[in-house]
């Protein structure tokens, strides 16, 4: 181990020891109570942080379980596919009937214009 050669004086002490110093925290003014509050750190007071409710302190905080939010947008997506995929297959069926009773349509007058020639 490392053994001093010589007893550091008090001076020399006391100078070195001058650097130590209490550092004052930054801190702001919360924008939701207006509470002093440290500096990018949510509010003690009122659980804001830039303006949004963040903690369960506050009243108005809404907890996001983010896995639900997922599944339940996966099914919506689903659900929205199948709805146009039904639709798309009723349109498909309306255009089959119209050609079909038009083709009707169109071999009924033939039909009349044979009769009426005989
Ligand atoms: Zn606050």
């Amino acid at each position: 181990m490392a053994v001093p050669k010589k007893r550091t004086g008090a001076k020399a002490q006391a100078t070195r020891r001058s650097h130590w110093k209490a550092i004052k925290p930054a801190t702001t003014k919360c924008s939701h109570c207006g509470a002093t509050v440290l500096a990018h750190t949510v509010c003690t007071e009122c659980g804001y942080y830039k303006g949004k409710a963040v903690s369960i302190k506050s009243a108005d905080y809404q907890q996001e379980d983010t896995k639900a939010a997922k599944k339940t947008t996966k099914k919506a997506k689903k659900a929205e596919k199948e709805v146009v995929e039904v639709k798309e297959e009723a349109q498909q069926e309306e255009t089959k009937a119209e050609e079909t009773t038009e083709v009707k349509a169109e071999e009924q007058a033939a039909e009349t214009e044979n009769k009426t020639e005989e």
